[in-house]
């Protein structure tokens, strides 16, 4: 099992990143918690996962736009915890505007925190890795890693990207006992996607209510988000010994959304 292990999940204050460091903890892996947020509410739910799982849970609030930072919260896993097993590149956000109104500072920051944070993470965490002899990089992308939407130019573009640096490293951790894969979701309902259902319906002309229902679950066959879970389920799989063959794949978690 995984007990003992040792994981940074980024961007885990929110979200996504929330329920796949709390399904880490739960499995018994000591876990950094990283992300912005409340710092009373960030501690309140360090203490509490460190409770409920018995597992030692840290927080470390690197800015995923800062490379020494990003290096720093590496150093501080393997200082404080021991080891680095597994690596979650989850930290995102999104913009929704068409091309010629995108603020080029928004297409910069999302560049750096969708993209060039998981280069600046995996470049640290790989040494440790191969000198245990085992890790695992996950980078949490998307389906529009594979296929595009009108007015997120940047995400899209990043995303893309993360497939690529994620093939990269793998044929180059393949001999070392790494493995390095990407998750694709599809839709999942969290504030990142809340809050692009109003920018949506401005950039279409639509009421939220349109978008919702002919935007996002249109895209989505199923007509469901995905849940939380099955998300997590798929990273434990990655991260488990079973998982070892399993390298440079991105795996689609999107209801059917890109077998379309
Ligand atoms: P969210 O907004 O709920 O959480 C984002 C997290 O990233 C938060 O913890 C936030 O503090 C952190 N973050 C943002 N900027 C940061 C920075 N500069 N430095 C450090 N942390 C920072 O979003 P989410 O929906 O949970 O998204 C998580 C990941 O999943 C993202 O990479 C996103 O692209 C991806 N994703 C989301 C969906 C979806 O439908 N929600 C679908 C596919 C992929």
């Amino acid at each position: 099992g995984l007990k003992g292990q040792v994981a940074i999940v980024t961007g885990s204050t929110s979200g996504i990143g929330q329920a796949l460091a709390s399904a880490l903890a739960m499995a018994g892996v000591n876990v950094v918690l990283n992300g912005f947020g409340d710092h009373t509410a960030i501690e309140r739910d360090r203490t509490a996962m460190e409770e409920v799982a018995d597992v030692r849970v840290l927080y470390h609030g690197a800015d995923m736009t800062k490379p020494d930072e990003i290096a720093d919260m590496v150093a501080f896993a393997k200082r404080e915890l021991g080891r680095l097993d597994i690596l979650v590149n989850n930290a995102g956000v999104q913009h929704v505007a068409p091309i010629e109104d995108f603020p080029i500072e928004k297409w910069d920051q999302i560049i750096a925190i969708n993209l060039t944070s998981a280069f600046h993470g995996v470049r640290a965490a790989v040494p440790i890795m191969k000198a245990q002899g085992r890790g695992r990089l996950i980078n949490i992308a998307s389906a529009h890693a594979l296929v595009a939407s009108p007015f997120k130019a940047a995400y899209v573009a990043a995303k893309h990207g993360i497939a690529g640096l994620t093939k990269t490293v793998a044929l180059e951790v393949a001999q070392a006992g790494i493995t390095c894969n990407a998750i694709c979701p599809g839709y999942v309902k969290t504030p990142l996607v809340e809050s692009q259902i109003a920018d949506q319906a401005t950039a279409r002309g639509m009421t939220p209510e349109q978008v919702m229902k002919d935007v996002i679950l249109a895209a989505q066959p199923t007509k469901k988000f995905v849940e939380f879970d099955q998300l997590a389920g798929l990273m434990l799989y990655l991260a488990s010994d079973a998982g070892a063959s399993v390298n440079g794949a991105m795996l689609s978690v999107d209801g059917g959304w890109t077998a379309q």
